[in-house]
């Protein structure tokens, strides 16, 4: 086939196809959409679905879900979802009602989330009356959650049961938790990076494939959901405490591993740095403070395990050690991180964190970003050395010599030569 059937194509959209819009186009008239705008209503609702008038009133680029943008797509193609589908948000809504903060108004502090994306059913009530395809962005829920680790800690007595967030002899602890989808505001994202809005518009439009044409043509369209994943806030303790600046806050922001996270490969110290922050956030919380750990879906540095894996076999099989350990990643991926921790902090402004008392990070990158977004941070807590996998030493070695903060040994570059992973040796005889 090297045509589209047309009949098909049309189904269930009609056979006009609007590969994009323009301003000027015929009856666009996008709902009003001021970011940085105090009140909610005067704010604007993001919308963003195509369907029905949509295509015609929204004020957004992209899609809805982030990178599951692309199942919806799917379901629908394959008949399981109307196109037209309205989600029915009884009783969706917050556990808790987050306080307002002033970052809420700000389009500097906020440019990579929607500050009201958890309050849109009561906030644009009428909006949505009116016919208009609003969804949430930010969802807010409990949970109770047992990691092994803190279950160990708990059976050791070095964290006590409480009853109220530590509950059960067995390790179960309570937490709040906080979903949130990526909502970018393109001339905030440019101004974070320090380049033009219409430059970033090009290399989002150029660099996935020509998608969403509306980013070069229609630049009265501020607001873009990019297809990409987001971050969910653990909270432990009550929630108001983690804006109230009398209490103290303990903080680790956590960017995804699944190798090491959830399957305990210890080629890298991800998933004991992980426990290690949950512990010290609950301790915190027990203590009358507040504790948090922020988990971004940015699996291997934002550049997907794919990548990841091949810089393993570069390094496994070129000799691992730690003086080499960012140049197999910049081999292969041309850059050795692709997190941009410009834009992580939003969440903290978000949630109303005035400063963190523990910081449970050695990254200097994040650390940085924090700092010159106005939150300051009090104290760094490195990893204890015994947490640190045997086959992760080259990794933590070369990242302490690049910046990243240390209480113990910077090795220097010579020293790094001597830092070696584990080989493939016995591997590789099994193997063969
Ligand atoms: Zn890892």
């Amino acid at each position: 086939m090297t045509q589209l059937d047309v009949e098909d194509l049309s189904h269930p959209y009609g056979s006009k196809v609007v590969l994009t819009t323009y301003p000027n186009s015929s009856g666009v008239n996008p709902v009003t959409l001021q970011w940085g705008a105090s009140e909610p209503q005067r704010r604007g609702p993001v919308i963003v679905a195509r369907t029905g008038k949509g295509v015609k009133t929204r004020n957004a680029i992209g899609a809805h879900g982030g990178s599951y943008s692309v199942y919806n797509a799917l379901a629908i193609a394959g008949g399981d979802l109307p196109p037209d589908f309205r989600p029915d948000f009884t009783n969706t809504e917050p556990t808790f009602n987050f306080k307002p903060q002033p970052a809420w108004a700000s389009a500097d502090k906020i440019v990579a989330m929607d500050p009201f994306g958890h309050i849109v059913t009561s906030a644009f009530q009428q909006q949505l009356q009116q016919g208009h395809d609003i969804r949430p962005t930010i969802a807010i829920t409990r949970a109770t959650m047992r990691v092994a680790e803190i279950a160990e800690a708990v059976k050791e007595k070095r964290l006590p049961v409480d009853g109220e967030i530590v509950i059960s002899e067995l390790g179960d602890v309570r937490v709040t938790k906080v979903a949130v989808e990526p909502v970018w505001y393109l001339p905030g994202v440019a101004k974070r990076f320090n380049i033009k809005e219409s430059h970033l518009r090009r290399a989002l439009f150029e660099h996935m494939g020509g998608s969403y044409p509306e980013l070069i043509t229609r630049p009265d369209l501020k607001v873009f959901l990019p297809p990409i994943g987001g971050l969910t806030v653990y909270i432990f303790g009550p929630p108001d405490r983690v804006s109230d600046p009398s209490c103290k806050l303990a903080l680790r922001v956590h960017d995804e591993c699944n190798g090491s996270d959830v399957f305990q490969s210890d080629i890298c110290t991800c998933r004991p740095y992980l426990a290690f922050g949950i512990q010290e956030a609950i301790r915190e919380a027990q203590q009358g403070g507040s504790g948090l750990c922020i988990y971004f879906r940015k699996e291997g540095r934002a550049l997907g395990e794919v990548v990841k894996y091949l810089v393993y076999n570069a390094r496994k099989r070129g000799g691992d050690t730690a003086d080499k350990y960012f140049q197999r990643t910049e081999n292969v991926a041309g850059v050795r991180d692709m997190r941009f921790q410009a834009l992580m902090p939003d969440i903290l402004h978000w949630l109303g964190i005035v400063k963190i008392d523990k910081m449970l990070s050695m990254s200097n990158m994040k650390y940085d970003a924090i700092v010159d977004s106005g939150i300051p941070i009090i104290e760094r807590i490195p990893i204890p050395d015994e947490m640190i996998p045997v086959d992760s030493r080259v990794e933590i070695d070369a990242k302490i010599n690049a910046g990243y903060f240390t209480t113990g040994t910077v090795r220097t570059t010579e020293e790094l030569a001597e830092v070696a992973g584990r080989g493939w040796e016995q591997w590789e005889d099994v193997a063969h």
